[in-house]
């Protein structure tokens, strides 16, 4: 193996058995993520899928350890480049925070300090971890070219803007420049597209796309959106009920997923390959105060079989970069759109 495959296969982020939950007077109340397991390896994408309320946002929140009470991760290990980031003091976690781990929030527009403009808002972790304080010119120029590389047209202009004269796909760009400033190991981008009309979101998805094969940008990309992670992700990890039931390489999960809520999914959003009527996924998605016993799927699956509603299964290899986590997964039907 070559040096450059070598540190293309280093793991950069592994969660193992992520335990976050949500308390009420001492009592349990909302296990959001009950378990969760995932690996990302350099210059890789993983693309995090799920309905809402599935914790796909709890899990980002969790990853750079800002849960806050009611909250609480009570398990489990986030070795971020073989460090533990639940058991590093502070003082080296704001080290890493913003420097070397990168977060970029949902795109909803603002969330800027309406008083500041965009070279102080996109130079901020820049300055905060840089070990002598930079001069303002030094800064004015990192901020242009940085702007610069996610394609905002008029850079120069851009800079000197108040977050009121910014457009929705002008502000996630920004925060996009100002997650990468540091030129991070793992950028995690949460709903990255989800408020911007398909135009803004296109152009979103173009810079990610970018950023990622030109740059080698390790990225964790949460969306519920399937056409968002198809573009992006080299694999993607299904997340039903706090905990991740599917897991495979992008062309797997999207040609043969096994886990009947995966396929449900797919059968039930428009798509080129679905030809006729949509089928949607029977009953609700379980209440997080009071999941179902055994799989959390079963009220809704109509594969279900008596140990399915006692047992939960296990994410087991189905094939080589394949699991599922179902009692039945050798017997569910291909997944056939049209
Ligand atoms: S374990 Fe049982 S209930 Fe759960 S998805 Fe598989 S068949 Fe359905």
């Amino acid at each position: 193996m070559s040096p450059f495959e070598e540190k293309e296969k280093e793991v950069i982020l592994e969660v193992k058995n992520l335990k976050t939950y949500f308390y009420e007077h001492d009592n349990v109340v909302w296990k959001v993520l009950d378990g969760v397991n995932l690996k990302i390896h350099r210059g890789e994408t993983l693309g995090i899928l799920g309905p809402s309320g599935a914790g796909k946002s709890i899990l980002a929140k969790s990853i750079f350890k800002l849960i806050e009470r009611p909250g609480k991760i009570i398990d489990g290990e986030i070795l971020f480049k073989g460090k533990n980031i639940l058991t590093l003091p502070n003082e080296i976690l704001d080290t890493i925070r913003g420097k070397d781990l990168a977060l970029v929030l949902q795109s909803i527009s603002g969330g800027f300090d309406p008083l500041r403009d965009m070279t102080y808002t996109t130079s901020q972790p820049y300055r905060e971890h840089a070990e002598i304080e930079p001069d303002r010119q030094e800064i004015k120029m990192l901020v242009i070219s940085q702007l610069g590389t996610v394609a905002i047209p008029e850079p120069l202009r851009t800079s000197d803007k108040y977050a009121h004269q910014m457009s929705g796909g002008e502000s996630q760009r920004v925060k996009i420049a100002t997650a990468l400033i540091n030129n991070p190991s793992l950028l995690i981008a949460d709903e990255p597209v989800s408020n911007l009309d398909a135009t803004i979101a296109r152009q979103i998805l173009d810079l990610l796309r970018i950023m990622k094969e030109k740059h080698r940008l390790t990225m964790m990309i949460i969306a519920h959106n399937l056409g968002v992670l198809a573009e992006l992700s080299d694999h993607i990890a299904i997340l039903y009920a706090g905990k991740i039931i599917e897991y495979g390489d992008v062309e797997t999960m999207f040609y043969s997923p096994r886990h009947p809520f995966t396929q449900g999914l797919f059968y039930a959003t428009p798509s080129m390959a679905i030809r006729g009527k949509l089928k949607p996924i029977p009953g609700e998605i379980p209440d997080p105060r009071n999941y179902p016993s055994g799989c959390r799927f079963h009220p809704r699956c109509t594969y279900a079989i008596d140990k399915c509603k006692v047992e939960a299964p296990n994410l087991e290899e189905y094939e080589e970069n394949h699991q599922v986590a179902c009692w039945r997964a050798k017997d569910i039907p291909d997944y056939q759109p049209g």
